[in-house]
């Protein structure tokens, strides 16, 4: 689909989907880049699977990032700013969550941005154990769909505090990885899924959810087997699996 807007509602409407565990009522929020500065963003309150061309509002990408380098602003003043960050001033509220979206679109090969409240990712998330699910893969459709290795961000509140720090450890990963990063793990919250296509973005979620699920049953079966760094370094090297990315454009 050539058209980022109608494949950006279709990925809404996959992540949205009654059948899928990802997310319910508001939750949730898609993006996509677009050209010259400009991004399409899900607007507040609206629900994925029902999402219409009218929910999504186009904002100028630089005006949310210059939100990065102020202070935290307090409700009113955040809801100006992402007010004042629409191109159509009839458009709807952007998402608060616009502000991680601005920022992690601006990486390298990042097209599309879809974030969800899947589960099984939560019940890990939402336990004292978060950040177990950030360890390690556990099977190598999970290598390949949700790359190498997961950003974890511990809990911070929505808005700037939390674009903060996904920037910060999404940042060290990328230092740590030399690799754009294609799942970030929200403590107490969600995940965030990143890719050049929306293929690749629900990949990622569907994978992830998947990963979540079997490493859950593992754990009451004394605890998943991680594979080894040097068996993640064959699988992301492999030419078949980088054919069946190709393929799947994930
Ligand atoms: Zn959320």
């Amino acid at each position: 689909m050539s058209d980022p807007l109608a494949a950006l509602l279709q990925l809404s409407h996959d992540l949205g989907r009654e059948d899928r565990p990802f997310a319910i009522l508001g939750e949730g929020n898609t993006s996509a880049r677009l050209s010259d500065g400009r991004f399409a963003v899900k607007a507040s309150g609206r629900s994925l699977g029902t999402l219409t061309a009218n929910d999504l509002t186009v904002c100028d990408q630089k005006k949310l990032l210059a939100l990065f380098a102020g202070e935290n602003l307090d409700e009113a003043a955040m809801e100006t700013a992402l007010l004042d960050a629409r191109l159509d001033p009839a458009a709807k509220r952007p998402s608060i969550e616009a502000l991680f979206h601005a920022w992690l679109l601006t990486l390298d090969g990042v097209s599309f941005v879809g974030h969800a409240h899947p589960i099984a990712c939560n019940q890990w998330l939402c336990s004292s154990r978060a950040g177990e699910l950030a360890e390690g893969r556990i099977f190598p459709d999970e290598v390949v769909c949700c790359g190498p290795a997961s950003v974890f961000v511990p809990y911070a509140d929505p808005g700037l505090p939390l674009a903060l720090a996904i920037r910060e450890k999404t940042l060290a990963f990328i230092e740590a990885h030399r690799a754009i990063p294609r799942l970030i793990l929200l403590a107490s919250h969600g995940v965030v899924a990143l890719g050049g296509t929306t293929q690749a973005v629900l990949a990622v979620m569907l994978m992830a959810e998947k990963a979540a699920t079997i490493r859950f049953g593992a754990a009451l079966l004394g605890g998943p087997t991680l594979l080894s760094p040097e068996q993640i370094a064959n699988l992301v090297g492999r030419r078949d699996e980088a054919y069946r990315q190709r393929q799947l454009r994930i």
